[in-house]
């Protein structure tokens, strides 16, 4: 009997959701013993104290205000000119490197991925990551044909460890001539960590000792989906200016997003930002990631395009944007900041958290950890090496007493 049409290298392709699997579970026990008792730190949105859904104020007064013609026109396939142009400004504000710089409209920070690994990888390679990072990441590598292979984020006093990413860049580089480095600072997913200027140095310093042979080209990108919930806008992009003047065989790739920063998910607009010291592999940048989003989706949402760039080109509605966002990045802090202080009087050990949408804890029998959870109505998600809270969802008198509840439920489980 013939099960399958697919071609062989789709063949038993699927995707499994831990996400989705642990949100679902936290519904069914909110219908069961009422949402106020039941925590659930498992969704990557930003839900207020109420537990609504967020969508910010002026983001959504000028959605409205779009002109319906720009809502239902197809747009340039390199996407929106003025949106481009504010994809960029607001990407690096006071902190634009010496460099070319130029920018492709695409499908979310999603998108900008992809088309980093299909264009700047060659198949069958292998791509680099820290040890805890977004799941999609090998997804996205291996519907491609490509690998990914991870280093060690931390060292044992949790700082970056920049010995750990030499070995894996050098060690990859020895095997093939493009490397292409995700790194998904600042305010990364699902640590909170980002890196110091100083570290960004080190980092950069591996990859130009490894640039100086001409044969080996090295992408790095910045996954800046959290950006606009990583601190002070010039402080937390200060690592930025560390992007010019860097060796030609260097691209600098920032994956830029309006789902969290406009608070706008389901939209699906970014913007993939090429920085390097060519001007014609800028100019090859903004060619084969054009032909590529031909190629994939072909242009994307005209209507979000126009509006972020109504609100860049008002100073005002930008201010106001920027008011409101700093408030729910203070309401983050606060709701982290709870569970790292009640962490540390109960023992619970966590990783690093600056900022962003997620903490993690350690743990060596996650999956177990996260059932036992269940019994006290916690519901997280369950990483290979620990455990991702979402503060971005907890209210902030829910997170009262969960570090706690973790520690109990590690010890029940025996995940000292
Ligand atoms: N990168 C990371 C680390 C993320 O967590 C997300 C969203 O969850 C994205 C990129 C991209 O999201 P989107 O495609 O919605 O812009």
């Amino acid at each position: 009997m013939i099960t399958s049409v697919a071609a062989s290298h789709a063949k038993g392709k699927f995707a499994t959701d831990r996400i989705f699997g642990a949100n679902a579970a936290a519904n069914r026990a909110a219908a069961k013993y009422g949402k106020e008792n039941v925590v659930n730190a498992t969704i990557g949105v930003l839900l207020d104290n109420e537990e609504k859904l967020v969508c910010l104020p002026t983001v959504e007064k000028v959605y409205h205000s779009v002109p319906m013609t720009e809502v239902v026109n197809y747009a340039p396939i390199a996407g929106v000119p003025e949106y481009l142009e504010a994809a960029i400004d607001l990407t690096f504000f006071d902190q634009r490197p010496d460099a070319y710089i130029k920018a492709v409209a695409t499908a979310g920070g999603s998108g900008a991925i992809h088309h980093v690994v299909w264009n700047y990888s060659e198949i069958g390679d292998t791509l680099l990551t820290a040890d805890w990072y977004w799941a999609p990441y090998k997804v996205l590598c291996e519907d491609a044909l490509r690998k990914l292979d991870t280093f060690p984020l931390f060292d044992a006093d949790q700082n970056f460890n920049v010995q750990g990413f030499a070995a894996k860049v050098t060690d990859l580089l020895a095997k093939q001539n493009n490397l292409v480095v995700f790194m998904n600072m600042p305010a990364h997913n699902p640590t909170g960590y980002s890196l110091t200027d100083e570290e960004w140095a080190q980092a950069l310093g591996v990859c130009k000792e490894q640039a100086k042979n001409q044969d080996k080209r090295i992408i790095v990108v910045v996954d800046a989906a959290y950006i606009d919930y990583a601190g002070e806008k010039n402080a937390c992009r200060s690592f930025m200016k560390q992007f010019g003047g860097l060796p030609a065989n260097i691209l600098v790739i920032i994956a830029s997003s309006l789902s969290k920063s406009y608070t706008l998910y389901g939209q699906r607009v970014g913007a993939m930002i090429g920085v390097t010291s060519s001007q014609e592999i800028a100019k090859e940048f903004e060619d084969i990631n054009q032909y590529t989003s031909r190629a994939t989706w072909s242009n994307i949402n005209r209507g979000v395009m126009r509006m972020a760039a109504m609100i860049y080109q008002d100073k005002g509605l930008l201010a106001q944007v920027e008011a409101e966002r700093n408030g729910y990045y203070k309401l983050i802090q606060e709701r982290a900041g709870l569970f790292a202080r009640e962490a540390q009087e109960v023992g619970l050990k966590m990783l690093p958290f600056k900022a962003g949408f997620f903490l993690s804890i350690p743990s060596q029998k996650s999956e177990a950890v996260c059932e036992k959870l269940y019994e006290e109505n916690v519901f997280a998600v369950a990483l290979p090496k620990g455990i991702r809270i979402a503060v971005c969802a907890v209210p902030t008198r829910k997170m009262a007493g969960m570090a706690a509840k973790i520690v109990k439920a590690k010890a029940a489980v025996g995940d000292e």
